[in-house]
């Protein structure tokens, strides 16, 4: 689903003033634009990556019957993923029934009951608790108020300014980065707001189901905005958007880089990496908030799902400008996946295991918690040794850090590496953010499956974006990704597959 979060990115762990932003607005040439016009074109059109936005070709042949013309598109059949147009409408129908499903099955009224569930007993859910209504003011100023707060802040706050990936027309655009100052200054803003009594952070508990019911509205709104403004003039939009399918193109996202204020705020990185991630860790920061105002301490589990998932989201923002270079920006246009993967799932429910564990108070031995420490270093050694080795490789393969590397020349022009972490298999990062996956989800400890969705799904969600990379390094590097393959022969785990 949600190829979502970035982070993470190698550089990052790969999931942002009103002067600069002018500046960002603008498309700057690359070489490749200044090739001839039609050498441009030629790389437009042989981009796997998005198209201008024109209709797509048809030709027109005569009747015999009636001599009438009659038009006979040529187009090629389009390429669909997760299903195609009926995947697309049942995954954006199930998404926020999901998001509400993990609350009714487990909350502090107890945990879906499985033995129960098979036996086709009634009660089995603990259903809604009474405190949390699905649909309140509170919470609808508090999660659109957030969003405001973020969006305002964006613009407010002074950012870096990067260049991404060259597009298909040849020109690249320049993006406002700026997402760990508005962290710092949501630090900034809470803990003086908290102070003088303005905000509660424990109070996202009682309004959680209320905050998600506004984010799921906002999302569908957003991408409502999205898929409509992708019909307007001159916008670039992304190849497998671009299927003529509504439904299909609602939810993959039609438009590439779509941008309001006059080009200067890009809505995909924006929301890719500022209100989603930053509001996932107040979610965290608010159950540990609400555990304390309970019972006085914050429990060691708590801590560490705390300390873990932030490290995770300050890492992600510290290391910026790497999402520039993820699929979800240089490939997939912006609609209902990214959207709500962004602001609703990611907070929503990558927030579960800190619920879980307010409202289970689940209590763990030390061995059991060192024992968690270690997946998650390990994990983390994993994740941010490939990303970095894999990023410094890229932007300066020179580097001592990783010339030493064995690597495979394309015909593309780039090398593979084909010795260190990307040598012990294809996405190895992967192998490490999924590690790193168990230890967010060991702390609830194993008297329920539910606080193990995480790992569940992000499991799925890894193996399907492996998938989804093969298939686009094919069609970038054709006959040298074989060889490629031939050479690190696993895809995600070693010696398993
Ligand atoms: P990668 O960072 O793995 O990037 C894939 C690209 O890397 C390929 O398309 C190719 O591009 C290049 N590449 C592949 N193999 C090699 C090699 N051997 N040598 C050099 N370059 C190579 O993919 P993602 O952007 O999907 O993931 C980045 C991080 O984000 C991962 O750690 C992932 O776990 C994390 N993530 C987290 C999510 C979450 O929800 N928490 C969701 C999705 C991702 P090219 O050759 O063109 O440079």
């Amino acid at each position: 689903m949600f190829e979502k979060l970035p982070h993470s990115s190698p550089v990052v762990p790969t999931c942002v003033h009103l002067d600069a932003m002018a500046v960002t607005t603008r498309r700057t040439p690359s070489k490749r634009a200044s090739a001839p016009r039609s050498t441009a074109k030629s790389l437009s059109r042989s981009s796997s990556r998005a198209s201008t936005g024109r209709p797509r070709k048809t030709s027109s042949t005569k009747s015999k019957a009636s001599g009438r013309a009659v038009t006979t598109s040529k187009a090629p059949s389009p390429h669909y993923e997760f299903g195609g147009p009926i995947g697309a409408l049942g995954i954006t129908t199930v998404l926020p029934i999901v998001c509400y499903f993990l609350v009714y099955a487990c909350n502090e009224d107890g945990c879906v009951e499985v033995s129960k569930l098979v036996r086709g007993e009634r009660g089995a859910f603990p259903g809604f608790p009474r405190h949390m209504p699905l649909a309140t003011v509170d919470g609808a100023i508090a999660a659109l108020g957030w969003i405001a707060f973020t969006v305002l802040a964006h613009v407010l706050i002074p950012g870096i300014e990067k260049e991404g990936v060259v597009l298909p027309d040849g020109s690249r655009l320049t993006y406002k980065l700026n997402g760990f100052r508005v962290f710092v200054a949501t630090v900034v803003v809470g803990v003086f707001g908290t102070s003088m009594g303005w905000f509660d952070l424990a109070s996202v508990h009682d309004n959680f189901l209320s905050m998600l019911t506004a984010m799921v509205m906002f999302a569908y709104a957003l991408s409502v905005y999205l898929y409509a403004s992708s019909f307007g003039r001159g916008k670039m939009l992304a190849k497998g958007g671009d299927t003529g399918n509504a439904i299909y193109d609602f939810f993959i996202g039609r438009e590439l880089n779509p941008r309001i204020l006059a080009g200067a705020f890009d809505l995909k990185v924006f929301c890719e990496l500022t209100p989603g991630l930053i509001g996932w860790l107040l979610l965290d920061l608010g159950f540990a908030a609400k555990q304390y105002a309970v019972s006085g301490f914050v429990s060691a589990p708590m801590i560490l799902v705390c300390a873990f998932q932030g490290a995770y989201v300050i890492d992600a923002l510290w290391n910026e400008p790497a999402i520039l270079t993820t699929m979800d920006i240089t490939t997939d246009g912006f609609g209902f996946m990214l959207a709500f993967g962004d602001l609703v799932w990611v907070p929503f429910t990558y927030s579960l295991q800190c619920r879980y564990i307010l409202e289970n108070s689940v209590q763990l031995s030390n061995a059991h918690l060192i024992a968690i420490l270690t997946v998650q270093c390990v994990g983390y050694w994993i994740f941010r040794g490939s990303n970095s080795q894999k990023n410094l490789f890229r932007t300066n393969p020179n580097d001592p850090k990783v010339k030493h590397l064995k690597t495979l020349q394309t015909k593309r022009g780039t090398k593979l590496i084909v010795s260190g972490w990307w040598g012990v298999c294809r996405h190895v990062n992967y192998l490490g953010d999924w590690i790193m996956a168990w230890a967010w989800c060991l702390p609830c400890g194993f008297s329920h499956l539910v606080p193990y969705f995480y790992v569940i799904y992000f499991g799925i969600l890894l193996v399907h974006r492996d998938g989804r990379d093969g298939e686009a390094c094919e069609q970038k590097y054709g006959e040298d990704w074989k060889r490629y393959c031939a050479i690190v022969k696993y895809r995600l785990i070693p010696f398993i597959y």
